[in-house]
């Protein structure tokens, strides 16, 4: 009799053990699927939601969102999600009023930077139009991050403790980052603070922490850039005798190429300094195809190519060196 007794404890054991295992990590069809644009988002969503989400990013690494032309395989993705996470401020172009659209049939779609940063407070250019690359200024970035926690803990609210607790722990990382942003730019010899790259990306890290920032062309990379935009860099790189420009990942470098040969020309040298994340993460998988890898690349790169000095495997000794 004892023996049955011992063996049905064992059962009713496993059978909890069991049960708690299946609330600690739900199956593929229990997580809420999120589908965002860009990786930028995705990548904070998938490690706040963390078990709870299954996230996918529309425009992947390596592809242009100003430019990006959505397919039919896209839009069933878009209509299967149980949220839907974007940049806005035109950012994804032609994408942007498709998921407007389905914003106003009832779909939850979710402008994430839209949501929480204040439009006066936009770069503009001279023709009023708006920056959208709002994620590299780390703190403008971390007020994106705490609104895709509100928005998918309020989806998901059975799970916002460890939502609440992925969270906090990326809110320190990226405060870390932020700071190392700063200090790691700051090495850069103040007259040599010059960062010219294929498109104006880089206006908010210009705005955080003081480089001077040109792009050949400008906020979107729809428009070709002129003969005159690439004569007058020319000129700013021969005033200023800067030594290196950076190519962009998601963008064609023939631009770069063009203003490389050009400055030779005009018998001043100029070597590019590295490949820049700008618009896309890097490679799935790996720490630059995250968007901490993905800034902490950008700031180690330029910092070393432009004469400061940090250490190449960067803010948390993570980089491919
Ligand atoms: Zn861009």
């Amino acid at each position: 009799m004892k023996k049955r007794y011992v063996f049905g404890a064992i059962a009713l054991l496993l059978l909890f053990f069991t049960s708690c295992q299946k609330k600690e990590l739900p199956t593929e069809d229990g997580r809420l699927k999120v589908v965002c644009t860009v990786g930028m988002i995705a990548d904070l969503a998938q490690v706040i939601g963390g078990d709870y989400v299954a996230t996918h990013s529309i425009i992947g690494s390596g592809a242009d969102p100003h430019v990006y032309k959505h397919t039919a395989k896209d839009i069933k993705l878009l209509q299967a999600a149980d949220v839907i996470l974007y940049n806005g401020f035109h950012l994804e172009g032609k994408m942007g009023s498709v998921l407007e659209k389905m914003k106003s049939k009832g779909k939850s779609v979710h402008a994430v930077a839209e949501a929480v940063i204040q439009k006066e407070t936009l770069l503009k250019d001279e023709e009023g139009a708006e920056d959208p690359h709002l994620w590299m200024d780390v703190s403008e970035w971390r007020k994106v991050a705490q609104h895709i926690f509100e928005t998918l803990a309020a989806k998901a609210p059975e799970h916002k403790a460890e939502m609440e607790a992925n969270y906090n722990m990326l809110d320190l990382q990226l405060d870390e980052l932020d700071n190392y942003a700063r200090t790691s730019l700051q090495t850069i010899p103040k007259n040599q603070r010059f960062l010219v790259t294929a498109h104006d990306a880089f206006g908010y890290m210009e705005r955080a922490y003081g480089l001077q920032v040109r792009g050949i062309q400008g906020f979107s990379t729809e428009s070709e850039a002129g003969l005159k935009d690439l004569e007058e860099l020319i000129l700013f790189l021969k005033d200023n005798s800067i030594p290196a420009v950076f190519i962009e990942s998601s963008v064609n470098d023939k631009n770069i190429r063009a203003l490389i040969e050009g400055a030779k020309a005009q018998g001043h040298a100029v070597k590019i300094g590295g490949e820049l994340f700008s618009d896309a993460m890097g490679k799935t998988g790996t720490y630059e195809g995250t968007y901490l890898g993905m800034i902490d690349h950008n700031v180690t790169t330029i910092t070393n190519a432009l004469g400061g000095k940090v250490p190449q495997e960067g803010c948390f000794g993570k980089l491919a060196q």
